[in-house]
Parts: C-alpha cells; sequence; structure tokens
C-alpha cells in the first residue's frame, strides 16, 4: 500500500504510518461508525448527506464528536488527493477505553481515522445469491459491526456471485453492502426504510432523480416470491451506483439483462452524478 493519504485523530499522514491502539473500542467492541464520500470529477456526490447520516450515526451511539471537524478532514482528505474519481472512507470511534468495559466512560477521547482512495465508477453486471438476514436489529446505524454482511458475501464469494440479497422472515431487507431495487410489470420497488435496512443515500438520490423525471418508485414490504417475479433488479451504493444483477443463482427468474426500466434510471442517475 503506497501512498494512501489519511487522517488520524486529526494529524494527516500516509495511510501506513498511522497507529492505532489495540484498545481502541472500534477493535475490542466495533464500537464505531463510519462513511463512505464518493466524489467523482472533483465533485463531491451529496455530501451533506453523508455528513448528517454519519452525524446521526454518532447520535444513535452517543458518540459525541465535532462533526464540522470530521466534515473539514474529509473535504482536505479530497482536495488534497490527486484524484479526480474516489471516495473518502471516514470512521469515529468511541476512543481508547483501557479497562474494555462494555458500560463506556462518557469522557473517552473519540478516535477519528480517515483515508482517500481512487475509484472507478464503472457499473458492474452482479450475480446474486439469496441469502437469510443474520444481521443485528438497527442495520439502519452505519456501524462498522458488519459481521454478518461479511459472513453471507463471504459465502456469495464461495458461490462465485458478486453481491447477496437478503431477506428477514420472508422479507426483502438489502444487499451486503448495497440497497435494492426490482421491476414488476414496468413498476419500480424498493423496501421502505425501517430499522432493518441503511437508508442508503445513492437509494435517496435515485428516488428522487427519477421523480423528478416523472417516474415514480415504489417503497414497501416485499417477499422474496415478490423479488423472484422481476423482470429487472439493481443494486445501489455510492461505490457500485446502479449495479444490475443478471441472475440469481439456484433461481429461475425472469430477469431481463439491460431492461429498458433499469437503463432509464441508470441514464438519470449517471447524467446527475456521473457525468461531465
Ligand atoms: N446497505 C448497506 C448494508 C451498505 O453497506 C451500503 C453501502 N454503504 C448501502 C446499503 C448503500 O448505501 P449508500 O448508497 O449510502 O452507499
Amino acid at each position: 500500500m503506497n501512498n494512501i493519504l489519511g487522517v488520524f485523530n486529526g494529524k494527516f499522514q500516509d495511510l501506513e504510518k498511522i497507529k492505532v491502539s489495540p484498545l481502541s473500542r472500534a477493535y475490542t467492541f466495533s464500537d464505531s461508525v463510519y462513511e463512505v464520500i464518493p466524489f467523482y470529477n472533483n465533485n463531491i456526490i451529496a455530501f451533506d448527506k453523508h455528513i448528517n447520516r454519519l452525524s446521526n450515526s454518532c447520535d444513535a451511539l452517543n458518540i459525541k464528536t465535532d462533526i464540522s471537524l470530521c466534515s473539514d478532514e474529509i473535504l482536505h482528505l479530497i482536495s488534497t488527493s490527486n484524484h479526480k474519481n474516489g471516495y473518502v472512507y471516514y470512521q469515529i470511534s468511541r476512543g481508547v477505553d483501557a479497562l474494555r468495559s462494555h458500560m463506556y466512560d462518557t469522557s473517552l477521547e473519540v478516535e477519528t481515522f480517515g483515508y482517500v482512495v481512487n475509484h472507478a465508477f464503472e457499473s458492474k453486471d452482479l450475480k446474486v445469491s439469496l441469502c437469510e438476514d443474520i444481521r443485528w436489529q438497527r442495520c439502519d446505524i452505519k456501524s462498522t459491526s458488519l459481521l454478518g454482511n461479511v459472513m453471507s458475501m463471504n459465502q456469495s464469494k464461495n458461490n462465485h456471485c458478486d453481491e447477496v440479497i437478503m431477506h428477514k422472515d420472508d422479507e426483502i431487507t438489502e444487499g451486503g453492502a448495497s440497497n435494492v431495487f426490482f421491476v414488476i410489470d414496468g413498476n419500480i420497488h424498493t423496501p421502505s426504510l425501517s430499522t432493518k435496512i441503511l437508508p442508503g443515500i445513492t437509494r435517496e438520490l435515485l428516488i428522487s432523480e427519477t421523480k423528478q423525471n416523472g417516474i415514480f418508485i415504489e417503497e414497501g414490504n416485499y417477499s422474496v416470491n415478490d423479488l423472484l417475479r422481476a423482470e429487472s433488479i439493481w443494486l445501489t451504493s455510492s461505490t457500485k451506483g446502479l449495479g444490475q444483477v443478471i441472475e440469481i443463482i439456484g433461481h429461475d427468474t425472469k430477469i431481463q439483462v439491460n431492461n429498458e426500466v433499469f437503463h432509464k434510471c441508470n441514464e438519470i442517475f449517471n447524467n446527475a452524478f456521473l457525468s461531465g
């Protein structure tokens, strides 16, 4: 790993040189939250929404931080990097806790960490598998506790897939690192926001951008069978944009590659955020 610009507790330095205490609660409890903030052609995509979600994640875990300092650091990482297209990973943990106590001391000093990397925003065709959503019950918090996602996604990788689509008690939730959209009879659907899914920023941008173009996306509760009836499925995330699903392994589906509704939504999204 060479020349990746990082920042740790306010100090900008090579990512490789950053030293972290093993007693950071980010290690011992995954007591931390994060954001991935994309930029394209030197324009940050939905910066305020990312900062707002980071702040909400901190509030949900009662991690007290100066969010404006964090946003300054993110902006500095982007402006001093030589990348035109990329993203910043930024993490806030409750800090170093010598006692490793479940019940944290409110006087701990928050620990912040980020880095910036180059990223090509290329829409990728995705092979996915379906799996039971084994995660905790507050998936709306963007916490670094991602073992449920990691386990499921690696199982799916062993089956030569790129992503998973999860379901809880037969209800579709989201992808392992993305939100899910699907089309039945020309109508677009996506699971409603709840504590079961992350309020994805790409999801939100797509819903509002398509609406402005006269395309309505219905938010609701959907079963595995609904998904399997779809003529088009795609996943959204800050690093993927829209990625169409071309196969759900182990299932016969009616998925059409390059379906026209998908194509239109992808075009609207790319014109709004990934062009110029
Ligand atoms: N759900 C999960 C579980 C994710 O990890 C991500 C990516 N961070 C998303 C949804 C998509 O969110 P966003 O569009 O804000 O990147």
